[in-house]
């Protein structure tokens, strides 16, 4: 064990990959003995820098206590199959089941998933607001915090090790129906930090709007009764973004449309249900009289008289889409995702969506609020931690800058490898 001057252990910070982009995050905060791996994630499409193999991936966690998984997002977890089996990895319990629902689909199509697949079955998991001794060593105990994001069952991470605080955000937002929490948690749990590591992914999208999430609500239900005739919409969506998915099937419910749904769609909103439904009634998607499966219902009995939302995924049923067209030539399509997918650069941009959005001759009704924090949050989180070594901005564009927020005037802003204490901060 090393021991520095001071007495205290030396600790390491490691930022493999997360400064300077959106995604792809990689963590590891370790102290002599013990080594800890926050998010191992993939990096998203489009994205310039080159990807990790899996040699890469095995010397980052060789000699690793344990991989932690703020949630089950692609560019957090999508490079959790290259980790060897000797090392254990965590995930919250309801984003274990996503992922598993997810890769078991994958798998079925294509062999190379299969790995991935057993990774997120074989995944350990934790429980919020409980603290674990990394390893059984004693040097490093990690408590995930609940937070609300696009991924249902996201957490943030405090980290303690000598005598030191750190907090990881993981992807978060104070926009949610699940964001309340937040302020409370961090008011009663994350003060006096010693370093703040968080999402940053808003500073390059200073022009979005963000609104809270209920008036995604609104805006499906005023679509729904427009005329007050019955309206057949798609709505191109993440299929686990649990509070998205809501606000569509509340506009349904309130308006007696139909929420129609395809049987992989059906699965991970049982698996909400499950978990959400106790705490909110808004998650229970267990309701026959709303919610219909495309596979079984009659369109002129079901469909036509009250018309429906459905939402759909871009990657994989622009061809059922374009069957259904045959039988609603007047459906509308809703984009409800980043509009960087659609009108971005040429690197953000996603044929697949543009696919989708043309099949619709480029019309659209836009009903979309981002699952990041805004900067107005992010530099309330700052306040509220106060961290006294500094901040780390991760998951944000390059040429974003987080030392222009006002609050850089009272935090220390880390963006290069530093010593200060007895802590290491390594930025790759
Ligand atoms: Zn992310
Ligand atoms: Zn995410």
């Amino acid at each position: 064990m090393s021991i520095s001057d001071t007495g205290s252990l030396i600790m390491n910070i490691i930022i493999h990959r997360g400064i300077n982009q959106i995604g792809g995050c990689i963590t590891e905060i370790a102290t002599d003995n013990t080594k800890i791996i926050i998010d191992l994630g993939s990096n998203l499409p489009g994205c310039q820098g080159e990807e990790f193999t899996k040699q890469d991936i095995e010397h980052i966690t060789a000699g690793a206590d344990a991989v932690y998984y703020t949630h089950f997002h692609g560019d957090h977890v999508g490079l959790s199959g290259y980790v060897h089996d000797d090392v254990e990895q965590y995930i919250g319990k309801g984003a274990r089941e996503v992922n598993i629902c997810k890769y078991s689909v994958l798998a079925k199509h294509d062999s190379k998933y299969e790995r991935d697949l057993s990774v997120a079955q074989n995944m350990k998991t934790y429980e919020a607001a409980q603290k674990y001794d990394v390893g059984g060593k004693g040097e490093i105990f990690i408590t995930p915090f609940f937070v609300d994001h696009s991924a249902f069952d996201s957490y943030m991470f405090l980290i303690e090790a000598d005598n030191k605080r750190i907090l990881h955000t993981g992807d978060f937002r104070s926009h949610g129906y699940l964001s309340k929490g937040l302020e409370k948690v961090l008011d009663l749990k994350a003060k006096n930090i010693d370093l703040l590591i968080t999402e940053g992914t808003m500073l390059g999208r200073l022009d979005e709007k963000v609104v809270q999430e209920s008036m995604i609500k609104a805006g499906a239900k005023a679509l729904l009764k427009e005329d007050q005739r019955p309206h057949f919409l798609f709505a191109l969506c993440s299929s686990t973004d649990m509070d998205r998915l809501a606000s569509f099937h509340a506009a349904c419910k309130e308006t007696r449309a139909k929420f129609l749904c395809d049987s992989y769609q059906k699965s991970v909103l049982d698996i909400f249900t499950k978990y959400a439904a106790p705490y909110s009634n808004l998650f229970n998607f267990n309701d026959e009289t709303t919610k219909v499966l495309v596979e079984n219902c009659d369109f002129e009995r079901d469909l036509r008289p009250n018309g429906f939302i459905m939402p759909v995924r871009a990657s994989s049923q622009l061809d059922f889409v374009k069957k259904m067209l045959h039988y609603f030539p007047d459906a509308e399509l809703v984009y409800s995702m980043w509009k960087g997918y659609y009108e971005g650069t040429e690197e953000q941009k996603s044929q697949n969506v543009i696919d989708f959005v043309n099949l619709f001759h480029g019309q659209f009704h836009y009903l979309h609020t981002s699952g990041h924090a805004d900067v107005e949050t992010l530099e309330k989180v700052c306040r509220i931690t106060n961290p006294s070594m500094g901040v780390i901005p991760i998951h944000r564009d390059k040429n974003t800058r987080f030392e222009e927020l006002s609050i850089a005037k009272t935090v220390n802003v880390i963006t290069k490898s530093v010593t200060i204490d007895d802590m290491n901060i390594i930025v790759k």
